[in-house]
């Protein structure tokens, strides 16, 4: 499908002459229509809840909006769960899926009354070792071998680090129940980034099937089983987009066909979807600031991979629109590069764009997920800023742009902390009112 920006050229004008670019820009109404629609794609299962994935997007403001849309949230980490209390998630709003997880990790999940999902058999112990044993608890599920979906490969969950095995996982139950464990759960994560309707369906039909040798095998009482993340977007113009409505109903037909009959009719579908809920809400806006002519036509922005590290880490596409060149002809072919010292520092490779002038912007889509929360900060370069265009149209900056104070703050007071803040201090007394201060690309 075409892919079209959510705010025009004269839009990206006013938020940017409140904030330089480049930043993370999130479509709050795009949000809340999508937290809907999987709800009520959902809405045939009673405990139905999606557990936003907090790694995709760490932003209190948008897990406070996603938490107003009746969504809990996925952790995996002590950083995550503090977060997640922060913004009012609580007990049974969080889940835990966390793999190779330290003491004090596990500690706070447990405190928050989270909802554990235990990697591995291991586990068991480790949480014991560590913590009280909650009522309910999950374990995660790695069948190995191949994901298939009709004839292809979807992924390769037998080279995953994740989950624990059938006879495990039965082991696992039957260990957590004797601890006074007294609910259980299942999850898998077989397959990322599916661009299918069917995955949901498939992997529900695996796990159900699951949860009925299981519940037998163990003789425990499966309240919930969550089908994790891994449900795509269409990042590709030429890809159709994922039709919520019909996985909730695929799902639906398998939990019909399986739970149902075994007598397991009460139990709740979770999901923890992270791409799918945030990713085409928000894009990187950035602003062409060189170009050169060598071998081929390069067109340098003001972002980099460190604020979004898809393309230069799995090849990943990201569509770019020129704002205000949206219906121009895209009769230029360019590489679309940041500034880091890495030549795999590019948004986009031989992309056919309109013409582009020194100062047009950028509209880096689907970078709502898994875009600002994977930056760095390789060569010195700062994280952006997160810009919210809200329902009504204005906008609001939702967190600063890093600094290079906030670069240099992990030196605290030791030996060099007094010399760097003089060397700032020289600096920026130099650039004010210079030229370089006043430059713009295209001017
Ligand atoms: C990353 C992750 C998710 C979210 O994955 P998406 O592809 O963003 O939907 C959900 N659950 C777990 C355990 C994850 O690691």
């Amino acid at each position: 499908m075409e892919k079209r920006p959510f705010i025009t050229l004269g839009q990206a004008r006013d938020i940017i002459a409140d904030v330089p670019t480049p930043f993370h820009l999130y479509d709050e109404a795009g949000i809340r229509a999508r937290a809907r629609q999987v709800n009520q794609a959902f809405s045939w299962n009673p405990g139905f809840r999606e557990y936003f994935a907090v790694k995709a997007t760490p932003n209190p403001t948008l897990l406070t909006i996603l938490r107003e849309e009746g969504c809990g949230v996925d952790t995996s980490s002590y950083t995550e769960l503090v977060l997640s209390n922060a913004c009012g998630f609580r007990g049974s709003d969080i889940m835990f899926s966390s793999n190779d997880t330290p003491a004090l990790d596990m500690f706070e999940a447990a405190r928050l009354g989270a909802f554990i999902n235990l990697d591995d058999l291991t586990m068991v112990d480790f949480l014991e070792q560590v913590a009280e044993v909650p009522q309910s608890v999950f374990c995660r599920y790695n069948p190995g071998g191949v994901f298939e979906l009709g004839n292809d490969i979807m992924d390769n969950p037998g080279d995953s680090k994740y989950g624990m095995s059938e006879d495990q996982m039965v082991e696992a139950f039957r260990r957590l129940k004797a601890a006074g464990a007294k609910r259980f759960g299942i999850h898998a994560f077989l397959a990322s980034n599916t661009v299918s309707n069917d995955y949901y369906p498939a992997l529900a039909r695996q796990l159900f099937e699951l949860a009925v040798r299981v519940s037998k095998a163990a003789d425990v009482r499966i309240f919930a089983i969550n089908l994790s993340g891994g449900v795509g977007v269409d990042y590709r113009p030429e890809q159709s987009a994922n039709d919520i409505a019909a996985i909730g109903e695929g799902v639906h037909r398998v939990y019909d066909e399986v739970l149902v009959p075994a007598g397991m009719g009460d139990v709740a579908i979770f999901t923890e979807m992270g791409r799918f809920m945030l990713a085409p809400f928000g894009a990187l806006v950035t602003t062409a600031i060189h170009e050169k002519h060598i071998y081929k036509e390069y067109i340098g922005v003001d972002a980099c991979a460190a604020n979004l590290m898809r393309p230069a880490m799995y090849g990943a596409y990201h569509h770019i629109t020129v704002l205000g060149k949206e219906d121009a002809p895209a009769d230029h072919v360019y590489d679309v590069t940041g500034g880091l010292c890495e030549n795999n520092d590019k948004f986009a490779i031989d992309r056919h764009l309109p013409k582009i002038d020194m100062g047009d912007v950028l509209f880096i889509h689907d970078a709502g997920a898994h875009g600002f929360s994977m930056g760095y900060n390789y060569n010195g370069k700062l994280r952006s800023a997160e810009v919210l265009l809200c329902e009504d149209g204005s906008h609001r900056i939702i967190r600063r742009a890093e600094t290079p104070r906030d670069y240099f703050a992990t030196f605290d007071d030791g030996p060099f902390a007094a010399s760097i803040e003089d060397a700032l201090r020289e600096s920026e007394a130099a650039y004010a009112g210079s030229r370089a201060a006043a430059w713009k690309p295209g001017e």
